[in-house]
């Protein structure tokens, strides 16, 4: 249980807090939610010793957990409030999922890697997290629970999938990197009537890609 945490690996989390805190950019609500977050549940055993640096590190099937300060960052971005649906594309380890709960989001999240999902979801249960899991493809968002008022995608797509701005809500906010493979600009993008999105570009990221019909090919 996240309460209970208690371990060696808790001096090491405040470290990481308060690296992260000194850059001067993030929610102090977000920093909050990711000093309760045991970051290495989310790794294999061999990579808990790392788990507190400020790096991707890898999970199975060639995915990538969040660097911290990435998943502070779009969080930041994201604004969530107590009750906030949210949708998050790309669960991975699970990592972003546990922190959007944490700010009191009812989370759904997609993967389309099952075995991700089957071990994410063994996480969840153990921290005693209500998170709604889905395999299958995010690019064309989770229509049946939308609106949402905040969508978060984990990986790289070369254009903002449009599936996932009609699923936010009037206020809603959708947190992308969009660019090439090889590196991508953060999208945020704020619905403001039913056709009137505003649109910024943040920093520069590196992600995994999106795959699927809004986003890249497989192969
Ligand atoms: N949010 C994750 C975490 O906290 O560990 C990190 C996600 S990892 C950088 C990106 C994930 O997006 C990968 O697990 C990948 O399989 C997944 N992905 C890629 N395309 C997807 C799609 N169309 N729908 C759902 N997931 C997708």
């Amino acid at each position: 249980m996240l309460q209970n945490h208690n371990n060696a690996f808790n001096e090491r989390r405040r470290l990481l807090i308060e690296s992260l805190r000194r850059r001067g950019n993030l929610s102090e609500t977000v920093l909050d939610a990711m000093m309760k977050v045991p970051r290495e549940k989310f790794l294999d055993s061999s990579f808990h010793f790392r788990a507190y640096e400020d790096t991707a590190l890898p999970i199975d099937a060639n995915q990538t957990i969040s660097q911290p300060y990435t998943v502070a960052y779009m969080t930041t971005l994201l604004d969530v409030k107590e009750g906030d649906k949210i949708l998050e594309i790309g669960t991975g380890s699970g990592y972003q999922a546990c922190i959007l709960a944490l700010l009191g989001a009812k989370v759904f999240t997609i993967e389309r890697i099952s075995s991700l999902v089957d071990k994410a979801k063994k996480v969840f249960h153990e921290l005693g997290l209500n998170i709604n899991t889905r395999i299958g493809d995010g690019t064309i968002g989770w229509k049946e629970h939308s609106p949402y008022q905040g969508i978060i995608v984990t990986a790289a797509a070369p254009d903002v999938p449009d599936s996932l701005m009609e699923q936010l809500a009037l206020g809603g906010k959708l947190v992308v990197p969009v660019g090439s493979k090889s590196y991508q600009s953060m999208y945020l993008i704020e619905r403001k009537t039913e056709n009137d999105f505003n649109k910024s570009s943040t920093d520069s990221f590196k992600f995994v890609p999106l795959i699927g019909k809004e986003g890249w090919k497989l192969g």
